[in-house]
């Protein structure tokens, strides 16, 4: 992708730029993301911390409740509550809500998980990668698809 991305909020209180290429990109259909997104499914690109920075405005930061102890930080716009990104404890990359994004028309998801929980009418392209819940190889074949994808386009 042609780099910096750059997004923000709905309100544009809030700006960013990512200036490392994502590590993938890919839909969630948890009941977690339906309900953080309000809608049936989230859209997360992974992307490097040390390649990612706020230009402006006010970050809110709300405390998610995980199963697992790591500290799971959803960090929104203090103004208009759009939700820019989820950025868990250890973790070497932020999932950013790829909606924000200023390009986003040709966002193309190399997979979908956590699908035993999609909305019944969802359909996945048979070419993507689909997980029943997360995946369990660290998103490692999702990064490998993105790659390939990124480097075919
Ligand atoms: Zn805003
Ligand atoms: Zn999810």
């Amino acid at each position: 992708m042609k780099l910096p991305l750059r997004g923000g909020c709905q309100c544009g209180e809030v700006r960013y730029e990512v200036t490392k290429q994502p590590l993938t990109l890919y839909t969630c259909h948890c009941t977690t993301c339906q309900q953080q997104s309000s809608s049936a499914f989230g859209m997360s690109m992974l992307v490097e911390r040390d390649g990612f920075r706020f230009l402006k405005g006010e970050v809110a930061a709300f405390a998610i409740p995980t199963e697992s102890k790591s500290n799971k930080l959803g960090l929104f716009c203090g103004k208009c509550g759009t939700r820019i990104a989820n950025d868990t404890e250890g973790r070497p990359a932020l999932s950013l809500k790829a909606g924000t994004l200023d390009e986003r028309a040709r966002l193309r998801p190399v997979g979908h998980i956590w699908t035993r929980s999609a909305q019944a009418w969802m359909t996945f392209d048979e070419n993507a990668l689909t997980y029943e819940k997360a995946p369990d190889d660290s998103y490692y074949a999702l990064m490998e698809r993105w790659a390939a994808q990124e480097h075919a386009s």
